[in-house]
């Protein structure tokens, strides 16, 4: 209640940023996103003509509001490591202040500060290739894109986060078991960020008293995941091995992250935490 959060990685109403964004607005947060340029218009103008008007439902009935929506590539720092065909093209030339930075500093010049960050986004354009076969340029990219991203928006947004604030961001166990068909350097890229965790947990709780968790969610047939190819038989096979057998909705990512970010989880800090339906404990399943 009474706080702040800005969601990087919102894009549409089925991801878990926005069910994230949905457990803290209804738990009484004023909510700000950061979404890719390249999907800024199409989001936006769904929004306003209504589209996800059903999913913005809260349960007592009112609709989740969005503070503001500011475009965001998390992949460039400053606008001067923007190449030039980036700045030209199409899709960014009609946005303005997306890089990590200057949202950072639009956020702090329209609000002031902010209690809670999430980092719900990802991209590795080699994903569908083994890793074996992935290039060193899909294997960095994966990286910039699906971990720095997280050091660099914590590294612009600490010094606008009240003390006693808390960062979120969204894993998957291929960092630490074999997950065939999730490649392109994306398990290394995940193995990074709960890596990444544990170090920011120790650096932001010690410089601002600032707590940075990572949640390890179960298969959800996001935009992102159908990307991957065969989200529908990681949602098949975790409904048939997990120990809960029950379809894992986004909202049960969404209430955990409610949970990590509020003071219920004040001594919660640098931990992986599994929101699967338990089929990470799994090893052998009968
Ligand atoms: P999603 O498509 O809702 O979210 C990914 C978002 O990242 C999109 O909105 C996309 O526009 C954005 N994005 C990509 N590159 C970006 C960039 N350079 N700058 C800013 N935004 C960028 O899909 P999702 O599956 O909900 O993904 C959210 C997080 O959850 C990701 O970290 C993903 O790896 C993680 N996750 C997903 C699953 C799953 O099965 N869906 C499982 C475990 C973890």
């Amino acid at each position: 209640t009474g706080k702040r959060a800005f969601i990087a990685g919102v894009a549409d109403d089925n991801g878990y940023g926005w069910a994230i964004a949905k457990a803290l607005a209804a738990a009484g947060a004023e909510i700000l996103v950061g979404t890719w340029v390249p999907a800024l218009n199409i989001f936006e103008t769904s929004l306003r003509r209504g589209k996800f008007d059903e999913s913005r439902k809260l349960p007592d009935g009112s609709l989740m509001e969005i503070a503001k929506v500011y475009p965001l590539d998390a992949v460039y720092d400053t606008p001067e490591d923007v190449p030039e065909d980036v700045k030209t093209n199409k899709r960014y030339a009609g946005a303005s202040n997306w890089t990590v930075k200057e949202v950072a500093e639009t956020v702090k010049n329209d609000f002031g500060s902010i209690d809670i960050l999430v980092h719900s986004l990802a991209n590795g354009p080699e994903v569908t290739k083994p890793l074996l076969e992935t290039s060193r340029r899909g294997y960095l990219a994966a990286i910039s894109a699906s971990s720095y991203s997280f050091v660099s928006l914590l590294q612009h947004f600490l010094p606008i986060m009240n003390p006693g604030g808390a960062s979120i961001s969204l894993t998957y166990i291929a960092s630490e078991r074999i997950i065939p068909g999730y490649g392109g350097g994306m398990s290394s890229a995940k193995a990074a960020l709960e890596s990444d965790t544990r170090v920011l947990a120790y650096e932001a709780g010690r410089k601002g008293k600032i707590r940075v968790n990572t949640i390890s969610a179960g298969p959800l047939g996001s935009r992102a995941a159908k990307a991957i190819g065969f989200i529908e038989k990681m949602i098949e096979y975790s409904y048939v091995n997990a120990p809960l057998q029950k379809e894992l909705l986004a909202a049960e990512v969404g209430n955990t992250a409610a949970f990590l970010v509020s003071p219920l989880a004040s001594a919660v800090t640098g931990s992986t935490i599994y929101v699967d339906n338990g089929l990470n404990t799994m090893g052998l399943a009968l």
